[in-house]
């Protein structure tokens, strides 16, 4: 599990709580195990959610653990053309590639460790392929899928993208030197990771050697989602054992602990969280598939809007991804 590693995490400022203010650190409220499924063409994912109640969630609405999995030769799938209308998708590629093309004329691909953040907005259509010659020689694909809410007045804005490349994420590391934490968008212990959002959000990616612990604030008026990657630990402040495949829901407080356990697989020696929150928006959520808006009026006319083609169509030609 590569994205961006460094050889000594020790050069790296330390986050750690404040010890004086005693902060409270929040408990484990609840623990979701991913459903497997697939997605796309038939590529395999780990979806913790939808399928945890909204509002826990808000304003995150699906998270999609995409792999990890070895093609072989002609396996690799992708998403073909398919629109969005009302949020964000968020692609971390983690190991391997997608080609990404859309109806603006955008393209581009997103490899090892960078982030696409798209903001579909009013209406876009793209597609989510792997490379050519992920497909011919076959290879290891990884990566995560967020989709964030737009508030109703954000539904609107017009289609942008941030291609946020692996150097540029801002890098942590805890108090004893053992994880590694990777800010891709928010704040942390004064720390800012270069994604920009719509509202105030914390995405983190945080790898932790086998006994080690990561102790940091979190913002009381967010929430607070764990979710195991990869490996084992323990998370909140009752030490709840959390494994590859499930999401934490912390409940409220001041703080956030990750412990990684000791013990660790010689397949994942190491265990690797992300770490999500979020201010809610608290509007009505309707979500039919790509499209999620406030009211049931609201799907019918992207759908009519989408089918009529008002959300464009990918060009005839278009980007084609060179070797890298
Ligand atoms: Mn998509």
């Amino acid at each position: 599990m590569p994205a961006v590693t460094v050889p000594d995490p020790l050069i790296l400022p330390a986050v750690e709580v404040d010890g004086a203010r005693t902060p409270r650190f929040r408990q484990v409220q609840r623990l979701v195990e991913a459903i497997k499924t697939y997605e796309g063409e038939g590529f395999p994912v780990r979806r913790p959610f939808p399928g945890l109640d909204r509002a826990a969630a808000d304003p995150f609405i699906l998270l999609d653990q995409m792999g990890e999995v070895q093609y072989a030769p002609g396996e690799a799938k992708g998403a073909p053309d398919h629109p969005h209308r009302g949020f964000e998708t968020v692609t971390y590629m983690i190991d391997g590639e997608f080609v990404h093309r859309d109806s603006t004329g955008g393209g581009g691909v997103i490899a090892n460790g960078d982030t696409q953040w798209m903001t579909a907005g009013a209406g876009i259509v793209h597609s989510e392929m792997p490379p050519e010659r992920l497909v011919r020689s076959g290879g290891l694909f990884h990566g995560v899928q967020l989709w964030v809410n737009l508030p109703a007045a954000k539904k609107w804005s017009p289609p942008r993208y941030q291609d946020i490349a692996a150097r540029s994420v801002a890098l942590l590391r805890s108090a004893d030197g053992g994880a590694l934490v990777r800010v891709i968008a928010g704040e942390l212990g004064g720390v800012k990771g270069p994604g920009v959002t719509q509202t105030p959000i914390t995405y983190l990616h945080v790898t932790l050697l086998p006994g080690s612990r990561l102790e940091m604030p979190w913002r009381p008026d967010h929430n607070a989602l764990v979710y195991a990657l990869g490996g084992f630990g323990s998370v909140g402040a009752e030490g709840t054992p959390l494994r590859s495949g499930q999401l934490a829901v912390l409940g409220p407080g001041g703080a956030v602990r990750v412990d990684g356990s000791g013990e660790q697989d010689s397949r994942t020696p190491t265990f690797d969280v992300l770490v999500l929150g979020g201010r809610p928006i608290g509007e009505p959520v309707v979500q039919y598939g790509p499209f999620v808006m406030n009211t049931r009026e609201e799907i019918v006319q992207a759908i009519a809007d989408y089918q009529s083609g008002r959300m464009g169509s990918i060009p005839a030609v278009h980007f084609e991804a060179g070797p890298r």
